[in-house]
Parts: structure tokens; sequence; C-alpha cells
């Protein structure tokens, strides 16, 4: 604790995960005499820097560069980047130390890392993005490569900025290196369903543990929080599965529509106005509730999907005491260990993030794997292998959780399917 003072956030996300790792010690002492568990909360590079940039009065601004590239036992450090005025290195690395074991859990050969800075690009001009973009790179650039770092998105960070980003890491190092990032527009490398793969794998993580249960979508009042990436597509895939989504929302409130929000008008909003969701309410149907939080809009399926700790005790038991049955963190961390707990023992099936929203980043492996072999899958190939892998990670949470003896909790089974991999990985390497 000592060493990683004031660090809240990547305290939080450590212990929920050590809290689940009791059982799988007793069973294998190795992992301890190895000292695995020191050696997995300690980053392998933390690298800060500065970041200085030209706003459009001709003013001079700095803000302050992150990457953590925390563990590379099962491949390049993988994992997006965030542009909000929070940022700091403790949210970076709570970010990085969770990615590590979502990135296994995903099956597939990538490491765990996480960057970004305190940029905030809201209000900022399309040319404002870019110049910071471009010295966010010039120094980002000799830390990362496709077999060593490969950043993405995260908050902030879409596909405009990924390519402002390619572009400049093109210039520098005067090489065309397809894999260095993902989430890239099609014109220039991207994987189709990348935009789309949080969104829905978080969704179809949902309708598993719904399946499990003998339960559907079809009829269920759906809220989801946020209307940035993670949002939009999670909306998108539940109204497919027959769910009706009443209520998303941003820093501002929330957007209320009985009959279902209109998905194809916030992204018109969101994606190609830029606009904010309040402008939804006089375009159509629906109600915006300025500074009121979207929990309280009773459901039976919450999709928490903008920030850390957005769902506390409170909201927890007021969506418990509404009828809620599902949860499923689209977010990293949204819910607190207090709403957690409180959603366990109220019985709701509850996806924690880093297997519930791990869809993103496996098809960012899936772009990877595309770059590598010079290809371009179609949209219904690569939904399938989503979907694939979403099933995959459901029944590896599942499972788990029953061998330990712990049948329905998806937090022990994710933490503990993620920390074996990783584990065994490194036991494999010797002292690293
Ligand atoms: P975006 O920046 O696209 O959207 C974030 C949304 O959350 C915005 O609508 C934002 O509103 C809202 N928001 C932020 N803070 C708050 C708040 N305090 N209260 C209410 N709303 C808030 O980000 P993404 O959709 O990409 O990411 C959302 C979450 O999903 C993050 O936790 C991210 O780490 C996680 N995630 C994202 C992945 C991806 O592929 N994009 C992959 C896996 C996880 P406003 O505009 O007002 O700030």
């Amino acid at each position: 604790v000592d060493r990683n003072r004031g660090e809240t956030e990547f305290h939080q996300a450590v212990r929920e995960v050590l809290e689940s790792l009791g059982p799988v010690l007793a069973k294998h002492p190795e992992y301890a005499d190895h000292k695995i568990i020191e050696r997995i909360c300690e980053p392998e590079r933390q690298i800060v820097f500065r970041v200085p940039w030209e706003d459009d009065r001709g003013e001079v601004q700095i803000n302050r560069g992150f990457r953590i590239e925390f563990n590379s036992a099962l491949g390049p450090y993988k994992g997006g980047l965030r542009f909000h005025p929070s940022v700091y290195q403790g949210i970076v690395k709570f970010l990085g130390f969770e990615q590590v074991f979502k990135n296994a859990l995903t099956g597939l050969p990538i490491g765990g890392g996480k960057g970004g800075a305190d940029f905030d690009p809201k209000g900022r001009s399309e040319r404002e993005v870019m110049r910071f973009c471009q010295s966010y790179m010039t120094e980002l650039h000799r830390h990362i490569g496709e077999y060593t770092d490969v950043p993405a998105g995260d908050a902030g960070v879409g596909g405009r900025e990924v390519g402002y980003l390619f572009g400049q890491y093109k210039r520098i190092c005067n090489r065309y290196e397809s894999g260095v990032l993902t989430g890239k527009e099609l014109a220039y490398g991207g994987a189709r369903v990348r935009t789309e793969a949080t969104g829905y794998g978080c969704a179809f993580f949902v309708h598993e543990m719904l399946a499990a249960r003998g339960e559907s979508f079809e009829g269920k009042r759906v809220v989801v929080s946020g209307s940035g990436n993670v949002a939009i597509y999670t909306m998108e895939k539940v109204h497919q599965f027959g769910g009706t989504v009443v209520a998303c929302s941003d820093s501002d409130g929330y957007l209320y529509d009985e009959q279902g929000i209109d998905v194809e008008l916030v992204k018109q909003l969101k994606e190609v106005e830029r606009e904010r969701i309040s402008a939804y309410a006089q375009r159509s149907g629906g109600r915006f509730l300025p500074g009121r939080r979207v929990w309280e809009v009773p459901c039976e399926v919450a999709m928490p999907s903008a920030t850390q700790n957005e769902i506390n005790g409170t909201d927890a038991a007021m969506l418990v005491r509404n009828g809620c049955v599902a949860v499923g963190e689209g977010a990293n961390m949204p819910c607190t260990p207090e709403a957690v707990r409180d959603f366990q023992e109220a019985g709701v099936a509850f996806g924690p993030g880093k297997a519930a929203n791990a869809g993103g980043v496996a098809t960012s492996a899936l772009e990877m794997q595309q770059n590598a072999s010079r290809d371009s899958w179609s949209f219904e190939f690569s939904e399938n292998r989503l979907e694939e892998i979403m099933k995959d990670v459901h029944a590896r949470c599942h499972d788990t959780a029953a061998e330990y003896g712990m049948p329905g909790n998806y937090v022990a089974g994710a933490n503990i399917a993620g920390f074996t991999r990783v584990a065994d990985a490194m036991l494999g390497l010797g002292l690293i």
C-alpha cells in the first residue's frame, strides 16, 4: 500500500482480485512459493511523460501522459488509452491491472497494459484534438510496437483519435505497422465489429448469464448508463435480443424513453454531430432529466457503461428493490465493492467488467490477427467470432466458480480463471 500511496482505485481493483484468490493459493502453493501475487501486482514498466501542445488561441498547454505496461507473460501489452481530466497514475494502474486478467480470460495471446492522459477533449476543436494526439504520440512511439505494446481506444479515444495517433506513429517511424494500434478505421487497417465489440460483447455475456437461469432479454426493461461507444452498442444489441432500453445517460443527467431509446438517433447525435443526449428530446419522444441518476429508473437489467464507481450501495439497493435481476458491467469497475456485495447477496446475476466487457479487447486481438495476415474479415464472420469468444468467457467464469465451490459467482470465476492463466505462464517463464 505504501508504495502506491493515494492510488485508491488501484487499491480497490487489487483488493477485489486478491479477495477471490484464497482457495487458489491453498490448491496451488507453488504460486506463493514463487511470489506470483507480489510480482503480478507490480507493473513491469510505468511511463509518465509531458505532453505539450498549442491550443487554437496559440496558447501553450501542458498535459501529463501515461502508459502502464503491466504484464506481458501472455503476449504484447494490450489495452486502451483514456483521455479524461480525471486520469492519474491510480486510474491507469487500476485499468492496467484489470486488463491483465480480462485479456487472459479471452484465451487470446495478449498481455495487459493501459494508458492515457489528463486531457479533456470536451469542447476542443478537431485541430486541437489532432495536435494533442500528435504530441502524445511523439513520446509514446518509442515505447510501443506490434510485438511490444499495442494501445487502443478507451473513454475519450475513439476512431478519430486512433487515426491521428496512428498517422503520427507512421510519420515518425516511417513504417506502416498496422498492428501497432487497434480500433483503427476500416480505411487504414481497422477491423469490422471493433466499434461495436465491447457493447455487443457485454450484451452477449448478459444473454448467457440470463440463459444459465432459464431467462432471456425478451420483454425486459434495461437501463444503460453513459452514451458513448460502449453504451451505444450495448443498446443496439439489447434491442436485437428483444429487450427494451428505457434509459441512458451522460454526466449531465439521463434520458428516459419508455418506448425504447432510438439508438439510431443517439448515434447521429453522438457519433456524427458530436452533440449531447439532451438534444434527443427536441427531436423525438423521451425526456431528459438533468442532474438525476439513471439508477432510479425501474428495470430488470442494468448495464453500467460509463465510468468507475458509478453504482454505489444506495444505487444497488434501489435497483434490487425495483426488481433488477441481472447486471452486466460494460464499463471498468462501475460498481463499488458495497454494490457488488449487495447484488450478490440479493441473488442478482452479476457479470464483472473483466469478463462482461472483454469483447472489445478480444476483437482488438482479432484486428491484430487480420493485420498480421493482411486480411479483412466480413462483419458476419467477425461478429460470430466475438459471440463465440464471449460464450467461452462466460463458460470459463461459470465453470471455474462451480469448480471452486462458488456456483453463480462470476466475480470469483473471472478472477480465478484469469489469474491462473497468467500465473502459470509466469511460472513457466522463470523469474521475470
Ligand atoms: P466514451 O468516452 O465513448 O463514453 C463515456 C460515456 O460515459 C459518455 O457518455 C460520458 O458522458 C459518460 N460518463 C462519463 N463519466 C460519467 C459520469 N460520472 N456519470 C455519467 N456518465 C458519465 O467511453 P467508452 O464508452 O469507450 O467507455 C466507457 C467505459 O467502458 C469506461 O469505463 C471504459 O474503460 C470501458 N471500456 C471501454 C471499452 C471500449 O472498447 N471502448 C472496452 C472495455 C471497457 P460525458 O460525455 O458527459 O462525459
